[in-house]
Order: structure tokens, then sequence, then C-alpha cells
């Protein structure tokens, strides 16, 4: 039954049906039935019209009709009705079936209108409102809580506003019945988490007599959502430790020992130790590693991926590791090399940039095993790239990349190397076990001793002057700054000129002699590029203007100063990711943010957080609140958007029982082939069919 096509449904027929596809991928019953509302109105309430204002929703209000006229020539005819409450007179206004509504409509009569006002020429009306005669059972028919439904100018078009949908949705509700719903969860455990039948939710959603039956409808709904994916992660997870078999690295060697021992710069801190046992242990299980390893920017995650590459060295494999970008991939590789030079460990560096002659050296030398650690872009995963025994690899910056680059680098030995994926960019815990529900996951949540907190500060633009008189106390102590532009990817060209214009301002400022000035763009080659960051990095140059190129992973510890210009302009995980550019070394870092004078709330907000706090998750999780999933890198292909109702900022407790549900039933019986288990068989096929993108996840 909820595979008919929509246009069957009694009301629908084929033009409207034609445009529910067009307008909300809507083809047949079930697509409707899941056409959830998206709030409800509780109609038990009313207003009174001396009570409405600009920012009124929709209001209910109980009156009589003074008069009725209808008015205008053409298309502006219309039918308008004066309609009055003890409070105040208000405009009903009819464009279309204004005959028929007028011949209804009987003057002094009582009626319950209901609609969204709007303004005109200062005064308020109501265009197409409901209108309900008042009588004794009017009352009990309405129920508190009416859906609302999404629509669109062409679905209105058509009669199918919210309440035409509603209407809609009552007609296939009577025919519903429970053999028509598939059940997808078993007995047990909808018993266990006291869920109601899929059935009542689905008549509860639309239909919610009460505030109960909608959280009931909600829960049990929510909890399906979450509770597949998390079924899918988790039994991926556990397939792969029982299957797939990973290269056991069994002893801890001469070269980490003589690393370790001799040329550790600095002492670990105790959760860079915590996690490299976490490695150590997973490579050494028999086990494939997919480990996925968050640390807040400058937490030192480069130097666990370094020592859990010498492990595997010393086992006799060789490594990778995959950067975003260019600059990132070079100073991994000064990072690498440096470290790395006494012990002899040869390392390569393999980018877009790299000559085609370097490049078939470097070919030959993977192959015949002689370089142990190649360091690159996306230049890595090309298939010519081959590996004579390739046993570990490094994904740096993982947002950054999507699923299939990991498996592109996952196929490069006959076993599968062992994978450690990290990122920075702090997700909520809710998100990172919906996107990485399949990963063991280590977290760095101490950063290295001596860090000062960065104090951040914002400035309104009118406020410039203070905030380069600031900078240049800064570069008088020795500091180097960072004046970033926002770029905006719909116009490059723009982008350019709002980056020169800052630039000459901060030549006016800094005039040279007294001050050099760098300037790194996308617009470079990367000749130049790497040109003015080694300026940079050398101190040769005081300020670096730039655009976001520089925002992750780049470490120059005596830059202490970091300026955004138009703040406001920048999401707060990239705000956040920028300001870890400073706080690297051990003098007080400052992060300015310079916004304009009028900010929305939004943009309030995100100052504001990033003012009170350096805290990476908690950072992350406003941002989830703000931007909802859809907008943060790495939710495409992972089912987070194919939720419809759950909302990860907000159903964390829900996720955390599904997700509990879904681990007892796969520890009990990973192949579901106890009888009450079957059903999770069949939907995990199902919905695997509806998306091919998941079988080729990990
Ligand atoms: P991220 O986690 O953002 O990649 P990095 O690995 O780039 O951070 O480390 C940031 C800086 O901290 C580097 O300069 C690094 O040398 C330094 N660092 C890392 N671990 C420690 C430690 N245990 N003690 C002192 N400094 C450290
Ligand atoms: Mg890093």
């Amino acid at each position: 039954m909820l595979d008919t096509p929509i246009e069957y449904l009694k009301g629908i027929g084929p033009q409207r049906a034609e445009v529910l596809k067009k307008e909300l991928n809507i083809f047949t019953y079930r697509d409707f039935l899941t056409n959830y509302p998206f709030r409800y109105v509780d109609r038990t309430v009313f207003t009174t019209i001396k009570d409405i204002h600009d920012e009124s929703q929709y209001v209910q209000i109980k009156g009589v009709v003074d008069s009725l006229e209808v008015v205008g020539l053409k298309q502006a005819k219309r039918l308008v009705v004066w309609f009055r409450d003890n409070t105040g007179v208000i405009e009903l206004v009819f464009f279309k079936g204004y005959n028929w509504m007028a011949q209804k409509l009987k003057v002094g009569q009582e009626y319950v209108v209901f609609g969204k006002p709007s303004s005109f020429k200062g005064k308020y009306n109501l265009a197409h409102p409901d209108i309900d005669l008042v009588n004794n059972d009017f009352l009990s028919q309405q129920s508190a809580f009416q859906a609302v439904y999404n629509s669109t100018e062409k679905l209105k078009i058509k009669g199918l506003d919210s309440e035409g949908i509603r209407r809609m949705m009552r007609v296939l509700i009577n025919q519903l019945q429970p053999q028509h719903i598939e059940e997808t969860l078993s007995e047990e455990v909808k018993q266990d988490y006291k869920l109601i039948d899929r059935y009542n939710a689905f008549i509860q959603i639309h239909c919610p007599e009460n505030a109960e039956q909608l959280k009931q409808a909600e829960l049990r709904l929510k909890f399906d959502e979450l509770f597949y994916i998390q079924l899918r992660l988790l039994k991926l997870n556990k397939v792969r430790a029982v299957t797939v078999r990973g290269f056991v690295f069994i002893k801890v060697g001469p070269l980490f020992n003589d690393f370790f021992n001799n040329y550790l710069p600095f002492e670990l801190t105790n959760a860079q130790k915590r996690v490299l046992k976490e490695v150590r242990f997973d490579v050494g299980s028999g086990r494939q590693m997919n480990r996925l390893l968050q640390g807040d920017v400058g937490s030192g995650k480069t130097m666990v991926a370094l020592m859990s590459m010498l492990l595997a060295i010393d086992n006799g494999f060789q490594t990778c590791i995959m950067a975003p970008t260019e600059i990132l991939a070079q100073q991994h590789a000064v990072t690498f090399k440096e470290a790395l030079n006494p012990l002899g460990v040869e390392v390569a560096i393999l980018t877009g940039s790299t000559k085609a002659k370097e490049r078939k050296i470097i070919h030959t030398k993977l192959l015949n095993g002689e370089i142990k650690i190649l360091i690159g872009t996306h230049a890595l995963i090309e298939d010519i790239v081959k590996f004579n025994n390739l046993g570990l690899v490094v994904i740096d910056e993982q947002h950054r990349f999507g699923v299939a680059q990991r498996a592109k680098l996952r196929a490069k030995n006959v076993l599968p190397p062992h994978m450690l994926i990290m990122t920075a960019t702090p997700i909520p815990r809710t998100l990172a076990m919906t996107l990485y529900g399949d990963l063991d996951t280590s977290l760095i949540d101490e950063l290295p001793p001596g860090r000062k907190p960065i104090k951040t500060l914002h400035f309104m633009e009118n406020h410039r002057l203070r905030v380069y008189g600031f900078m240049r106390e800064q570069i008088e102590l020795g500091r180097q700054v960072y004046v970033v532009f926002p770029l905006i990817k719909e116009s490059e060209k723009l982008d350019y000129q709002n980056l020169q214009q800052g630039y000459d301002n901060i030549i006016k400022e800094f005039a040279p002699p007294n001050y050099q000035i760098s300037i790194v763009h996308g617009k470079l080659s990367n000749e130049q590029k790497d040109f003015e960051m080694q300026r940079f990095i050398k101190g040769e140059t005081q300020i670096m203007v730039a655009t976001t190129v520089i925002e992750v992973g780049v470490n120059i510890p005596n830059a202490s100063v970091m300026v955004i210009e138009s703040a406001e302009r920048f999401g707060l995980s990239q705000l956040h990711q920028l300001r870890g550019r400073v706080g690297r070394g051990a003098e007080q870092s400052y992060c300015l943010l310079l916004t304009g004078y009028k900010l929305g709330a939004d943009s309030r907000l995100r100052m504001e957080t990033m003012v009170r706090t350096n805290d990476g998750f908690e950072i992350s999780e406003v941002d989830l609140k703000l931007r909802g999933p859809g907008d943060i890198e790495g939710t495409q292909q992972s089912g987070v958007m194919d939720l419809k109702l759950a909302n990860l900022a907000q159903d964390g407790q829900i996720l955390q029982l599904a997700r509990q549900a879904a681990q007892t039933i796969l520890d009990e019986d990973v192949n579901f082939e106890s009888e009450k288990n079957k059903i999770y068989n069949k939907q995990l096929l199902l919905q695997q069919k509806n998306r091919p993108n998941w079988s080729k996840i990990g």
C-alpha cells in the first residue's frame, strides 16, 4: 500500500502529484507519510486582535463578521471581511474562491479564524485563514496540536498549502491499517526502551491528540532513524574485527626506542602516551586498525603520528601521511625530516607540484622499499603510487577528505594497512558517533604544558586603529602577526580585491622598511607561497597577510597574534581553526576578531562564543546548533543527511539509547540469527539497497 503512487490518493490526482514530486520529492504514499510536520500549533489557545504584533506567528481569533465586500478590479479583485472581537477589528482577505466564501459567511455570526497575520499599510490582515463556525462541538473537535507542513509557492497554487497537505494527510491516515506499516524494531527493543508501535507513531506524528502522544511518536521515529545508523556502523566495526585481518606489528623496535630515548624534543603529554598505547594495542592485535584520533588544534597529534609510523617501520613496513594542503604537507616534511634525520629514515614528499623527474624517482624508491615515509597531498592516492609494503596510513585533517579517498589508500597493500585518522576539528559527540561510529576513537584532551590560553577579543571596525596599535606593540616585543581575510567561494575576484585592499592598508600602517610583510593567497604559485611562508617562518617578515589557506595545521610558534578581518563571515569551526594557529609558543597569544558594527544574532553568538571559550568541543556544540549537521564537513554520505526527524544537536540522549540498543543486539547476535532479530537483517538490506553509498564506507 505504501508504494502506491501518490496520485492515487483521493484528492491528489495527476496534477497535484506532479507538483508534489517536483517540489517535495514525494512520489508514493510512503514518501508522503514521512513528510513530517515541521511544527505544531495549539488550537486551544486564542489571541485577541489587539495583541497581534509584528512577530506573531499563527493566531487564532474568536469573533464575529462585521461586514464584507468584494473590492478591487481584475487581478486585484478580492473579498475583504471585517472581523471583530472585543478588542478590535482585523481584515480577512481572500483572493480566490471569494464568491463562494462571500455566500458562506454570515454577518453577525460568530466564527473562529486561524491564520498567519501580515501587515499592510500599518494594518494587520489574515490572508486565506481557516474559518470554523463556532458551535457546541467546535472546541471538542480541535486537537491541541495541529500539524504544520512545509509548502512552496507552486504547491500553494495547487491548493496544497499546509492546510491542504494536512487534509490530504488525514485521507491517507484514515486508510492506514496496522498491517500497512512494517514494524522495524523487535518487541524486545520496544519494551526495553518503552517505544510505541511504528504504526501508532505515524498516526500520532501527523495527528497527535495531546502533547504526550506527540512526544511518544517523535521518540519512536527518531529512535528508528538513529538506531539503524548505529546498527549499521557498529556491525561494520564488529564484522571488520572478525574478518579483516591486519598486519601485526610485533615489536617495539630500535627506531622507536632510539627516537624515544635520544631524540624526542619534549616529554610526551599523558594524553599522547595514552593514545600511543591504544595504537600499539591495535597494531599488535592482528586486526586492522581503524582509529580516529581527535585532538584540538595544537594538542600534538603530529608526534603521535610520527611515533606510530616508527613502529610500522621497525616492523618492516612503509608508511604514508596525507594532508589536505600543499603547505601542510611541506610543513610535515620539514618536521619529519628534522626529527628523523639522525635516525637515517628516508622521508619523501609527493604533491601536485612535484616535478616529473622527481616523481619517477619516488615511484621507484617506493616500490623497492627505500622510502619509509611518504608525505603528501591527494597525489598519494593516485593509482600509480605503489608501495612495496605499506603498513600504516595516517590521514591528517581527515574532515577534508572523503570516504572514497580513505578507501583508495586502504587498497594499497594485500591486506588493508592500519589507518590512523586525525582530525582537529572537534565535533560534537553525537555527530562523531554518527559520522565515525564504525571507528575506534582516541582523544588527546590535554595540551602540551606551558601553553597559555589564547586571549580572544572582539573589536568593531571603527576600533581598527587600536588593533593596529596592539599589533605594533606585539611586534616590538618580537612577536609575529597573522592577518586573515575571508574567502568567499562565490567570488574569488572579490576576495582578491578584498585581500589586496587589506594588504595595502597594512602596508600603509606598517610601512617597510620598519616592518616586513608577507602575503599568501590562492592565486600565488606554490613556489611563491612557499617563498612567502619561509620568509615568515624564518622571522624575516613580521606580518603575514593571508586568506584562509593558512587555516589548517600551520605551525609557527613565534606567531602569537591572529587578527581575523570580517570575522562575521567565518563559521565557528573556521574561526577556531584560525585561532589555533597562535598559542603554540611560550608567549601569551591573542586572537582579535574584527567585525562590522551591525551584527546579526548568529554572528553575535559566534563572536561571543569565541571570546568566551577556547574549548573546541564546546564551540563545536554551538556550531552544530547554529548550522545543523548539513553544513558541517564530512556529513555527506554519512547517513546524517537522511535524518528527517532526529536532530543531532538536541537528541543526544536518544542517540545514546539507540546506540546502546544496537550494541546489545550485536553483542548477542552479530549475524541476526535468532528469530527476534531477523527483522534487522531485512531492514539493513533494504536500506542498503536504497543507499548504495553505504556499502562503500570504510
Ligand atoms: P596538532 O594536534 O594541531 O596537529 P601539532 O602536532 O602541530 O598539533 O603540535 C603543535 C605544537 O606542539 C608543535 O610545535 C609541537 O612540536 C608541539 N608539541 C607537541 N607535543 C608536545 C609536547 N608533548 N610538549 C611540548 N610541545 C609539544
Ligand atoms: Mg596538525
